[in-house]
């Protein structure tokens, strides 16, 4: 069977076994991909010890037939965005955003937009181009917008007053709409999420803008807080799964 070569970043390694590793690439071709990595596991030396997460590697993959597993023949190192991982709280967001991309892509379905995205966003984190928690706020809000899931921030979803005519500080969010309603046609105030407006633009900014500008912006720590705590319910909503590394990311957070 021919050999299949793509570039891809790792997000995901388990132990297989005594000596075997499995790893699941996002590739920039071939979308989601999961391998063995024979002996990975029992020696560091099979791989040059380049099988770590969040590093972009050159891959030669031998497919598996009928239901065998793919093989990672040989890798070789592209970038290793290696200051991630030097830092715990970087290593949370890269963690969390590996995971939903995990969750969220079916296998060898090629989504080059997210590849694309999420290679923006470990390169800025690396970086350290922008603060942190701005670019955890933009990788999901574009993440929600290629998934199909972008919120309506425009107008209340019920009588379509745009944002900035809706009265009052705050509009509620409906998660299952996923859309804004404005205080005045709020029935019951359950299951809601709610947003301050000046958060609401932040969102919008930072999904929308051109990076030098997202640079160049001022953001409020409070509307960024909001933005975390909002991205951090609707996103797993949407997936329709919790991502276990949430909770080590929301642990980190909360440490001052
Ligand atoms: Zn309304």
């Amino acid at each position: 069977m021919e050999l299949l070569t793509a570039q891809g970043i790792l997000i995901r390694r388990l132990d297989y076994g005594d000596s075997d590793l499995i790893l699941t690439f996002l590739t920039k071709t071939h979308g989601k991909i999961s391998v063995i990595a024979k002996y990975a596991k029992k020696s560091v030396k099979r791989f040059g010890g380049i099988l770590e997460l969040f590093y972009m590697l050159e891959l030669v993959i031998r497919p598996g037939k009928g239901s065998k597993p793919a093989i990672l023949q040989t890798a070789s190192l592209v970038r290793p965005f290696e200051k991630i991982r030097s830092h715990v709280l970087h290593t949370a967001y890269a963690s969390y955003w590996a995971e939903l991309i995990n969750l969220f892509l079916e296998d060898r379905a090629s989504q080059d937009d997210i590849y694309f995205l999420f290679v923006y966003s470990l390169e800025h984190l690396n970086q350290k181009t922008l603060p942190a928690d701005v670019l955890h706020i933009l990788f999901q809000m574009r993440f929600l917008l290629i998934s199909g899931f972008q919120p309506n921030f425009l107008s209340c979803n019920c009588c379509k007053k745009k944002l900035d005519y809706i009265s009052g500080h705050t509009c509620y969010f409906d998660p299952k709409i996923g859309a804004i309603i404005c205080p005045s046609c709020i029935q019951k105030r359950s299951n809601f999420l709610f947003l301050s407006k000046g958060t609401i633009k932040h969102l919008v900014w930072i999904s929308t803008l051109d990076f030098n500008i997202i640079q160049r912006l001022k953001y409020s720590a409070e509307a960024i807080s909001e933005g975390q705590a909002f991205l951090e319910k609707f996103v797993p909503f949407c997936i329709g799964k919790a991502p276990k590394s949430l909770l080590f990311l929301k642990k980190i957070q909360r440490k001052p």
